[in-house]
């Protein structure tokens, strides 16, 4: 046989084992798994012996947050969005405020960035984890679509750009509102910085793209393969960095200007599938994005990245310990591999 080629992708999982006493006076051994990122690289921990665990806040789907209703207290109801909200740059829109169906954008009043706006999704002040419509979800992206666009034509060197969500405080939401957070600057982030420089050195070297590449060893390895929505692909990740995490992959499209409608209501599909997935799991708090760099020259596919963080309930740890925080790997508790098994059934309808 051939030598494995090692500029290809691998998929490393190795073992560490913990023994102890337990209290009881049996003798224990304890295993955790340490994967390695095939993409970036990084590795993470899946302490499997916690999957039996339950999480304080999770024995059943937390109620609603407090604010839940006070509509006329929130900067982005209407109708005090309109006079609460900052509008965009003449250069950008002359109406200052950017519409798609229900969706509304305008900037961000506390930026990140050059160009740091909001998406609505519509007038409705809460939605819980899995209940928004699909064409509010697709209606916001599409918006988000449009004011890049918008960014590319006026500012040829804002190649760095990436489309977010907060769901709730416990994932760093600062507003209930839901709605989509844009970003776009010269300066790239960590992740566009390390991704892009991985998928074009990938393409050099193997003439293929990473993430197709990724993809078409997870289609036929199966086991963290979930389904497809239209053109998107999705996949439990076999390195975690999040919990539950799971990814929609959009092979060889490179830019957000090469995503057409119907794929971002096919993309608002899938997400909507994996928050019903998640609702099973009583959670009620998650993180998604998207990130791209326009150039042409760029090999970066679109992937989008979806997980669950700790519930919004009293008293919920955070899922960000000393570990994560101070040496850097992430730790699970539950196998890629189940996450799949358990994300596929709301997949097949
Ligand atoms: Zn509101």
């Amino acid at each position: 046989m051939p030598p494995a080629d090692p500029s290809r992708l691998k998929f490393e999982s190795q073992s560490v084992s913990a023994a102890f006493i337990e209290p009881s006076g049996n003798i224990a051994e304890r295993i955790i798994q340490i994967r390695t990122n095939p993409i970036t690289r990084r590795t993470c921990r899946i302490s499997l012996s916690r999957i039996d665990e339950k999480e304080p806040g999770t024995e059943s789907l937390p109620g609603p947050p407090p604010d839940a209703d006070k509509t006329a207290q929130c900067p982005f109801c209407r109708p005090q969005v309109s006079s609460r909200t900052p509008r965009l740059h003449p250069d950008l829109s002359s109406d200052g405020r950017l519409t798609r169906g229900e969706s509304l954008l305008f900037p961000n009043l506390f930026p990140y960035g050059s160009y740091s706006a909001v998406s609505l999704f519509d007038n409705i002040h809460f939605v819980e984890i899995g209940k928004a419509s699909t064409k509010s979800y697709a209606d916001s992206f599409i918006n988000c679509s449009g004011y890049l666009a918008r960014i590319k034509k006026r500012s040829p060197d804002t190649v760095y750009m990436a489309i977010t969500q907060n769901h709730l405080p416990s994932a760093g939401g600062s507003l209930l509102h839901p709605h989509l957070q844009i970003n776009a600057d010269r300066l790239p982030a960590n992740h566009q910085r390390i991704l892009l420089k991985r998928a074009n050195d990938f393409y050099q070297q193997n003439g293929s793209y990473l993430f197709s590449e990724y993809l078409e060893h997870e289609i036929s390895a199966g086991d963290r393969y979930i389904g497809a929505t239209g053109l998107w692909q999705w996949m439990a990740a076999f390195a975690p960095e999040g919990f539950f995490e799971i990814w929609g992959i959009l092979p060889q499209k490179t830019s957000f200007q090469q995503v057409t409608a119907p794929d971002w209501k096919d993309l608002a599909r899938g997400i909507l599938k994996v928050q019903r997935f998640y609702r099973s799991l009583c959670r009620n708090g998650y993180n998604l994005g998207l990130l791209s760099v326009e150039t042409p020259a760029s090999r970066l596919e679109l992937r989008i990245v979806i997980m669950v963080r700790s519930n919004y309930a009293a008293w919920v740890r955070s899922d960000h310990t000393g570990f994560e925080v101070i040496l850097g790997d992430m730790t699970t508790f539950s196998a890629p591999e189940q996450t799949a098994e358990q994300a596929r059934p709301f997949f097949s309808s």
